[in-house]
């Protein structure tokens, strides 16, 4: 059921899956029921919650652009950066179903001025390097076409 996986291997393993419509990999709190990307595992960060049961989930692949901005600095890890480093536009995409915020870098060829508060917007995996194991993919938000 699920799309052939892209030749590539993930440049952040276990983060996202490698399809052709991917998705983020987060958790879900069993408790309460809050997701949390990157994955939380210890304990749920709900200030109501004591809960210690994670479960896996794919997160939502689409969402609306809530903030964006150029990067002109190296991101702080785990955000890894192509070498050599060569500035790109993040985006602070609210996922559709978990209104939660995921940062991600803006698809390539995608303009700062392309872009506006409340664009829709789906999970794409590009080329972050290459090493001697083959191409390392990383997830990145592209405008959707009929974007309204
Ligand atoms: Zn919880």
């Amino acid at each position: 059921m699920s799309a052939p996986a892209p030749a590539g291997l993930a440049a952040i393993e276990g983060w996202y899956t490698l399809e052709e419509k991917p998705h983020l990999l987060g958790t879900r709190c069993s408790a309460c029921g809050t997701c949390y990307f990157p994955k939380q595992t210890m304990f749920c960060r709900n200030p109501q919650c004591e809960g210690t049961q994670f479960e896996e989930v794919r997160l939502s692949r689409t969402g609306r652009i809530w903030s964006y901005t150029d990067a002109c600095y190296e991101p702080p890890a785990p955000y890894v950066a192509a070498k050599p480093f060569i500035p790109f536009v993040i985006a602070a995409v609210e996922l559709a179903a978990e209104k939660m915020i995921v940062l991600g870098q803006v698809a390539r060829g995608v303009e700062l001025a392309q872009l506006r508060v409340g664009m829709a917007v789906e999970l794409v995996l590009e080329p972050l390097y290459t090493d001697e194991r083959g191409e390392h993919l990383v997830w990145k938000w592209r405008p959707l076409k009929d974007a309204a």
